[in-house]
């Protein structure tokens, strides 16, 4: 998709870190880190948000999370464990409209609810 910052990265057309890629998900290390370890997972097809999962393109949901306990061991969090975040449009605090979740660990964030 023209214009989506994560489509660009994965396309390569902008430089990123890669920690994770298979044929359906790429992962990459937050320009920003809110933890000593984040990593933002995207599905490389473009959905903007958690509101437009539907039962046709759900399965990249379940891609990422099949992805996850090798990109935690990659960064080295899977033991002492992680947060997974998703932010959904405006009052949730998403940025960049291209689907993604937060991988967020090697610290204790304690609880957030
Ligand atoms: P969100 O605010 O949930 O939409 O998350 C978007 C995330 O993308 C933020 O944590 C940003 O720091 C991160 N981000 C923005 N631009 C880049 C980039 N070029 N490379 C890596 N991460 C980025
Ligand atoms: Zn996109």
């Amino acid at each position: 998709m023209e214009d989506c910052l994560f489509c660009k990265i994965i396309a390569g057309e902008i430089p990123s870190t890669k920690v994770y890629e298979n044929d359906k998900v790429y992962a990459f290390r937050d320009i920003a880190p809110a933890a000593p370890e984040h990593v933002v997972i995207v599905p490389k097809a473009h959905i903007c948000c958690a509101n437009k999962i539907t039962s046709e393109n759900s399965s990249c949901v379940a891609d990422i999370f099949e992805a996850i306990p090798e990109i935690a061991k990659t960064v080295g969090v899977a033991e002492d464990g992680y947060r997974i975040v998703n932010n959904c449009g405006k009052n949730g605090g998403q940025t960049v409209m291209h689907l993604h979740f937060h991988l967020l660990g090697g610290s204790s964030g304690g609880k957030m609810y």
